[in-house]
């Protein structure tokens, strides 16, 4: 079987390895860099591009052709990029339901097709390092990417020429790089992932060599880029100030690299001095930063991660006590002030055993490992991160697979419809936590045919399948006729996303008002069919019901209306329940007249 690479396709940077003679190694390019920065350069149209240190290297005379942190925008449509993200040194396109394109020298690229850049040079790295031809691979994403961005980061592979055999989350991977797999027969680890770009939180469980995950929180916009942002802020204040002078975009990429490569050493060093030379003219720019300068700019970026982890531990049920080990991953853990909020948090030390940048990678290989059957008896386990379910009648959100399911997994439910002679069932399919389907994201939506009956008599079972990659697949059958459809949920059209954290916050926040929004719609459901039957039934009986009986069914009638139009939750369900027991006899007579008209029918 041919080997399969694992690869780490980062924000900031990325990294192949292979599996070599049971022990994963991460490859080196022709210069003997094993890190390669997840930059692609256009020099000019139609021309070859520049990836890795070299696109990195021009990114500062060159801002507008050089694109770097695009895995921001896989699979994404304009409407899910906060303003902020769309402020990058290169055109980025993409409004409303677009998905986002780069326009560089007048043609534009998709995300994916700039991440497939990086992903040809990873793999043409590779080849030249083993003398074999590389297209089968295991990719890493976030543990928060949704399926539009999963689906995306699989394409960028095609697109490299590789097959994407599995795609496997960050956390995961880095808990198998770190060995923990053979830690004892149970026990639970904390992944805190702190990137150039993305923020993970993991907690998972290992039983018997079987890694579990319990929970997963974090942020997909959030990292060391932020980190930079806030520095070079302050680095062009001075240099503002120092030299009376407008920055204008060019400088501003040559002083974030100056932060970035600042910030870096103020992770082993107290201080650090920066010269900028011929800045204006003849003129220089010299300043001073010290790490405590940076940590006051740094820690509110920091602390944003604690909501995060306080959230997956609770979403885990376990407390920092019950961890068993926490790990560190992600270039950005090495500043002293992460480890100390990280240990501050979990209440322990983290093992820092593992090179933070390569862990994500190492793993990727391993599980690349795993499936080329050089490694056995190692399974893995990933969940979903947000629940997934379809739009009911009112617009309520059914939940057909819960949050924190282990995948790969199968769940359905049967249906019926709310209306008279329906031809079709509109299958929407949404992802979220909240109680509304307008709340939640839509993945997608289509129709499932079937003969006209009367509401309520139609079944229609809809299945959800998750892959082990994450990867979404619905399915519908008319149960009567065996008619079924089958649609994947994928491309980033088809889907939307938002940020997973703040769903999960807002979901929070909003449970009082979702529960009684739910409670509502339903109570409202169940008056209008009880108005439409007791309208039914009135007609059916005719004469055969006292004008008297009538007048007191009408009266609970219009006290269920009036309870509808006042909005009033408590008083609905009060006249609902009156209508209920006033219609008993009325009921009864319509089964009696039902019964007496089929006794008639049999005796003629
Ligand atoms: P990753 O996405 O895991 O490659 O992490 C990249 C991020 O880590 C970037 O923001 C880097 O600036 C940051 N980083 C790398 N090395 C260090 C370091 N020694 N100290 C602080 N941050 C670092």
């Amino acid at each position: 079987m041919s080997k399969i690479v694992g690869i780490d396709l980062g924000t900031t940077n990325s990294l192949i390895g292979v599996m070599e003679a049971g022990f994963p190694v991460l490859l080196a390019d022709r210069d003997g860099q094993r890190l390669t920065p997840s930059v692609v350069h256009y020099s000019a149209p139609g021309a070859e591009p520049l990836v890795g240190g070299a696109a990195k290297r021009i990114r500062g005379v060159k801002p507008k052709e050089t694109v770097y942190s695009v895995k921001r925008f896989m699979g994404r449509r304009g409407s899910e990029i906060a303003r902020e993200d769309m402020i990058v040194t290169y055109p980025v396109k993409g409004q409303g339901v677009d998905p986002i394109t780069i326009e560089v020298h007048g043609r534009d690229y998709s995300p994916e097709e700039v991440s497939a850049e990086i992903l040809k040079k990873l793999k043409a790295d590779a080849e030249a390092a083993l003398g074999e031809t590389i297209d089968r691979a295991v990719v890493t994403v976030p543990a928060y990417f949704n399926d539009a961005q999963r689906n995306a980061t699989k394409k960028a592979g095609e697109l490299a020429g590789m097959q994407i055999e599995r795609i496997i989350n960050e956390p995961t991977a880095a808990a198998l790089a770190y060995g923990l797999d053979k830690l004892k027969k149970r026990a639970r680890i904390a992944v805190y992932d702190l990137g150039g770009g993305t923020f993970d939180i993991s907690i998972l469980e290992l039983n018997d060599g079987v890694f579990q995950v319990l929970s997963t929180n974090g942020n997909t916009r959030l990292g060391g880029d932020d980190i930079d942002a806030a520095l070079t802020d302050e680095l062009a204040r001075r240099l503002a100030e120092q030299l009376k002078m407008h920055v204008e975009n060019g400088l501003l990429a040559r002083l974030r690299e100056e932060a970035e490569a600042a910030k870096c050493r103020l992770s082993f060093e107290e201080k650090v001095d920066i010269a900028l030379p011929f800045v204006q003219g003849e003129k220089s720019f010299t300043t001073t930063i010290t790490r405590e300068q940076l940590e006051i700019l740094a820690r509110p970026i920091v602390e944003k991660t604690r909501a995060n982890c306080l959230r997956s531990l609770s979403d885990a049920k376990l407390k920092p006590e019950e961890l068993d080990e926490v790990i560190l991953v992600g270039g950005q853990t090495r500043m002293p002030l992460v480890f100390r909020t990280v240990k501050e948090i979990f209440k322990r030390e983290p093992n820092t055993t593992v090179n933070p940048d390569e862990a994500v990678a190492l793993g990727a290989t391993i599980q690349g490992g795993i499936l080329s059957g050089e490694i056995s008896n190692m399974v893995l386990l990933d969940i979903t991160p947000l629940s997934l379910g379809i739009e009911t009648f009112g617009g309520l959100m059914n939940v057909i697979i819960p949050r924190n399911t282990t995948i790969p997994t199968k769940a359905g439910e049967l249906f019926t419809t709310a209306v008279d002679k329906q031809k079709s069932m509109k299958i929407h399919v949404v992802q979220g936590e909240r109680e509304m389907v307008k709340d939640n994201w839509s993945l997608g939506q289509f129709e499932i045919e079937f003969e006209p009956a009367p509401k309520g008599v139609p079944r229609v079972g809809v299945q959800f399948e998750i892959d082990a990659n994450g990867i979404l697949s619905v399915l519908a059958r008319d149960i009567k006729t065996g008619h079924q459809k089958v649609v994947e949920m994928k491309s980033a059209v088809d889907v939307s996303d938002s940020e997973v954290e703040k769903m999960v916050a807002e979901s929070v926040e909003h449970a009082f008002d979702d529960i009684a929004e739910r409670q509502w719609i339903e109570t409202k459901i169940k008056s209008g069919a009880m108005l439409e039957g007791t309208r039914k039934a009135l007609a059916q009986v005719g004469k055969s019901i006292v004008d008297d009986e009538v007048k007191e069914i009408e009266q609970l009638m219009t006290n269920v209306e009036h309870a509808l139009e006042k909005g009033n939750l408590a008083e609905l369900h009060e006249a609902n329940a009156a209508l209920d027991k006033g219609t008993v006899a009325l009921a009864d007579l319509v089964m009696d007249l039902a019964l007496q008209a089929a006794l008639e029918r049999k005796l003629k």
